[in-house]
């Protein structure tokens, strides 16, 4: 039996514990050897609050029980994305984790819609997808697995705190066996033969050699940035947010399963609401506001009082021109950063956990692997860029720079093309790899206010009676639907209360 692949992994935030935990759940013992480095007194981002469906998945290949670590997290459940003044100044739409209406005769529901509105009707495209219908009514409850049955048409995400996620996983992977050092990283010793990673040294002095590093030391990049010095492509013209301050408020009003993102002057402003308090932050353009300026507006948009005061970060938007180079592999932060908008970070953090289990290495890295790692981070990068860019660019707001400067500016050919094929024909193609799918694309694109200029005309194969007649059915069951739903406040009481909103809920009382 060849001796274990001594992995060692640099940091400890959620991409380094994520890492940590899915190879220590999903990879036998004699298989590798783990070891996570982490510097307590550098900390870590811990802003990563509002997630994607597929971290449910990630979550069930490592074994965790939802209600378990819900509870230790302060989640709560997360229906999609509020988009409110995005397209223009008064608007709101809502990107869900499912479906509007159900296709007819093999061709999407939209389709029909689009052809509808064109014959005078004013229908609302969401009234037909239930999970934005059931966040209106801040309703929840979980899907069903009867495909074609309404409940079975949407997905769900969480919101929890960052800092408590990092540390559930941690337990997590210590209970298995994983050797956490606490250290600062102070050195990076290079093979000379092969420029391969040797060993890092800790400011203990102490040198931890290893076969695999996986650079997890966010946006300092210490491994794959520093050491390796591979470079960093720069998205900032076509994402020209650069800094962000963020703040947690008290929870008031009602249990939203939602994140909100609201346009402001310079940037957007996100809420996301977890049991005991409601995180906050002003994602911004510093090329269009000042720092004052964005904390004042900041907290002057909170739902209860500020808990804290506004924290600072500063980032660039693009990605390291390669997530594997040598023995390293970049996750998270270190790999690249595209802003928060559509949740995608931490899914960013899944598909290169997922992608390395499938391509792990032996001692000896095949470059084969090391290609296909980086083909695969690319394609993710680049379709969540574009799904971001589309936010920004299709607007129609004229009461800032930023959004005029967004609207002009050049976007990549590939967004150039989806946007086209949309607007003559309301044509959303199917990506086989990686985010978003139609749904997604639908919401955004209709949400901003683009419209196709024709539909489909395979939808004239269906009498327009009968489609307006399915379509007045489909949204009476879509609103049936919400109703019966429980409010998403008592299902989080009842399934998962964390000790924090116990507390919160007996103060409130007393
Ligand atoms: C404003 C903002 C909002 C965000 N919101 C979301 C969101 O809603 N959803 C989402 O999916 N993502 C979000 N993200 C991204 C998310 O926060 C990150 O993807 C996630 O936290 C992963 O960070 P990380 O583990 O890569 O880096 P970090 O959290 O920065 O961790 C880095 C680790 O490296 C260690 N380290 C660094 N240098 C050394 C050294 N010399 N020696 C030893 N250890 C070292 C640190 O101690 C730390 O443990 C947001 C990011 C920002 C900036």
């Amino acid at each position: 039996m060849p001796a274990p692949l001594r992995v060692v992994i640099v940091g400890g935030g959620t991409a380094g514990w994520m890492c940590a935990a899915a190879l220590v759940g999903a990879v036998r013992p004699g298989v590798c050897e783990v070891r996570l480095v982490e510097s307590d007194e550098i900390g870590i981002v811990g802003v990563g609050e509002a997630t994607l469906p597929q971290i449910k998945e990630f979550n069930e290949y490592i074994g965790v029980i939802e209600a378990d670590f819900m509870r230790k997290t302060n989640a709560t459940f997360k229906l999609g994305i509020e988009f409110v003044d995005w397209g223009f100044k008064g608007s709101s739409y809502i990107h869900p984790f499912g479906v509007h209406g159900k296709p007819m005769g093999g061709v999407p529901f939209y389709q029909y819609w689009t052809k509808a509105r064109q014959g005078g009707r004013t229908d609302d495209i969401e009234d037909f997808c239930l999970p934005i219908v059931a966040s209106r009514l801040n309703r929840f409850d979980f899907p069903t697995t009867d495909e074609g049955g309404i409940n079975s048409t949407f997905a769900y995400a969480y919101h929890f705190d960052a800092n408590l996620y990092a540390g559930f996983l941690r337990e997590f992977s210590e209970a298995r066996g994983l050797r956490r050092t606490e250290g600062k990283v102070i050195d990076v010793t290079l093979r000379a033969q092969d420029g391969h990673i040797a060993a890092i040294t800790l400011n203990s002095g102490e040198v931890i050699e290893g076969d695999l590093f996986i650079d997890c030391s966010g946006f300092r990049s210490l491994l794959m940035g520093k050491a390796l010095e591979v470079g960093y492509e720069d998205w900032t013209p076509w994402l020209p947010c650069d800094r962000a301050l963020a703040v947690p408020c008290e929870r008031t009003g009602p249990l939203t399963p939602y994140t909100r993102s609201t346009a402001r002057e310079a940037g957007w402003q996100w809420r996301i609401p977890l049991q005991h308090r409601t995180g906050n932050g002003y994602v911004y353009s510093s090329r269009f506001i000042s720092d004052d300026e964005a904390a004042a507006t900041l907290l002057a948009n909170l739902d209860g009082a500020a808990l804290d005061d506004p924290r600072p970060l500063r980032f660039q938007a693009g990605r390291r021109e390669k997530s594997w180079h040598r023995n390293c592999v970049a996750v998270g932060l270190a790999s690249g950063f595209l802003e928060p908008l559509e949740s995608t970070s931490i899914y960013l953090i899944q598909v290169a956990i997922t992608n390395l289990l499938k391509l792990m290495p032996a001692r000896t890295i095949d470059p084969a692997l090391v290609e296909e790692f980086n083909r695969l981070v690319d394609v993710e990068y680049e379709r969540v860029r574009d799904f971001l860019i589309l936010h920004y660019h299709a607007n129609t707001r004229d009461d800032a720079p930023l959004w005029t400067y967004c609207r002009e500016m050049d976007v990549p050919e590939s967004l150039r093309r989806r946007m086209s094929l949309f607007q003559h024909r309301g044509h959303i193609h199917k990506y086989g790899q990686g985010l978003f799918a139609p749904p997604s694309w639908l919401s955004v694109f209709v949400g901003q206010g683009l419209r196709p200029a024709h539909y489909d005309p395979l939808v004239d194969n269906l009498p327009y009676e009968r489609i307006v007649a399915e379509m007045d059915a489909l949204r009476d069951s879509v609103a049936l639907a919400a109703r019966s739903m429980s409010d998403h406040a008592a299902f989080v009481d009842d399934y998962c209360a964390s000790p924090a909103a116990v507390r919160l809920r007996e103060g409130v009382a007393s």
